[in-house]
């Protein structure tokens, strides 16, 4: 039993610590326990060690894993994409010649379309993306996309590495060394940057593994449990003796439901064995990761944002809450429906204007009526800055508190969101 409780905590504990490490980042866990649990364990430890470190050794402990940490996180390599497919074949070499006799046909039939999921999912979320990367080819076309909304990206800005202007809603990444269309972030599990061309692949890979996951735990179930039930029917009067007179504190709940619980959970494991019980473990343990980053996914789409985006409304937020930031009216946009624009002829009249190569027109339906501002000195602007100057007038920006007061552009409505990012 000891061993047991062992196994029990140990696995809980590497399940909670590996969720705080994806996600104790997230804006959404900012200023909550989880987000104080990864400030703790990933930044204030590392620092306080590495202050150790500089003390006793010279820094040489720390150089070194910062050396291989700085290799896992901030180079391109394929290590992740090998333990985490390692770790699914694995689990399936131990888990199906264990459990494939007891199984019933519809079983059988269903987990050879299940399991080549994640690998193929893996694969075309890894592999290069022409839509993903912006390349000289494709620029005019990404450049078409979205409109700059003048609260998280403005027109004109070039990156200095690919030397392009940055389209709306890019981002360059040291890692992947381009530019990325539509930007979500750069995902060390598939060892490539998420963007306009391989997003829903990405969405199809946390489904398809959340979905085997759960499923690898109720076939253990589904084949352990009646066999636990006969063992224990067997055996009943000894494990009954045997709990009744236990001595530990786990005893000593003396409940029956623990009573069960714990014999069960033991009669699981001896029935069966490290194979079927130890992968249905995992699998029971870990379903809700891939699920659960789903689910923030699914807000993301819900809410018109990238992981990026949602970085950068969550900084708005933040120099809202000190009351250092101002909205303004854009003078030139209203809201146009795409379809009635195309009726009433507006992009028609538009083309006739000679067009801004570094703001050409988007096939987005809406413009951006907002624009945010932020002042160090928590006054309102005085002298705008010229890519401002340009959509707004200095009268009509009003000091804002709130980050539902602002428009977000490239937020079309739950469905439309979701057919754009599955596209
Ligand atoms: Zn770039
Ligand atoms: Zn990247």
């Amino acid at each position: 039993m000891a061993l047991l409780r062992n196994v029990l905590i140990f696995t809980f504990s590497v399940s909670f610590v590996t969720f705080v490490a994806f996600f104790g980042r997230l804006p959404i866990f900012r200023k909550t326990p989880i987000g104080w649990i990864h400030l703790i364990l990933f930044v204030r430890i590392p620092s306080l060690f590495a202050k150790f470190d500089s003390y006793f050794t010279n820094g040489r402990i720390a150089s070194t894993f910062s050396r291989l940490g700085n290799y896992l996180i901030n180079e391109k390599h394929p290590l992740v994409i090998i333990f985490f497919l390692g770790l699914v074949s694995i689990s399936a070499a131990l888990f199906l010649p264990a459990t494939w006799p007891l199984l019933p046909l519809h079983h059988k039939l269903l987990i050879p379309l299940l399991l080549p999921l994640p690998y193929l999912f893996t694969y075309l979320s890894a592999k290069k993306n022409s839509k993903t990367y912006i390349t000289p080819a494709n620029h005019s076309e990404q450049m078409r996309l979205y409109p700059y909304d003048r609260v998280l990206f403005y027109p004109e800005v070039t990156c200095k590495t690919c030397n392009l202007l940055k389209p709306a809603r890019s981002k360059h990444c040291r890692i992947c060394k381009t530019c990325v269309a539509r930007m979500d972030h750069h995902c060390i599990w598939v060892n490539n940057c998420l963007g306009r061309g391989n997003y829903r692949w990405f969405l199809a890979l946390l489904l398809s593994t959340g979905i085997l996951l759960a499923y690898a735990a109720f076939l253990a179930y589904s084949v352990i449990h009646p066999r636990a039930e006969r063992y224990y029917a067997q055996h009943e009067r000894w494990y009954r003796y045997k709990n009744q007179n236990r001595l530990d504190g786990w005893a000593r709940w003396g409940d029956t439901k623990w009573h069960y619980l714990t014999t069960y959970a033991s009669i699981y494991i001896d029935v069966g064995g490290v194979r079927a019980s130890g992968v249905g473990l995992l699998a029971l343990l870990t379903w809700p990761l891939p699920l659960g980053l789903l689910g923030y996914h699914i807000y993301l789409i819900w809410a018109g944002m990238t992981t990026n985006e949602n970085a950068k409304w969550a900084d708005w937020r933040d120099d809202m809450a000190d009351g250092c930031v101002f909205l303004g009216h854009s003078k030139k946009v209203e809201r146009i429906q795409a379809g009635e624009a195309l009726e009433r002829g507006v992009y028609g009249k538009k083309e006739e204007e000679k067009e801004d190569p570094a703001e050409p027109r988007t096939s987005w339906p809406l413009e951006s009526r907002h624009v945010l501002i932020r002042t160090l000195n928590g006054q309102p602007p005085t002298r705008l800055p010229e890519r401002i100057r340009c959509v707004a007038d200095e009268d009509s920006f009003e000091r804002v508190w709130n980050i539902g007061a602002v428009e977000n552009v490239y937020d079309l409505g739950f469905w439309d969101n979701l057919m754009e990012a599955l596209r």
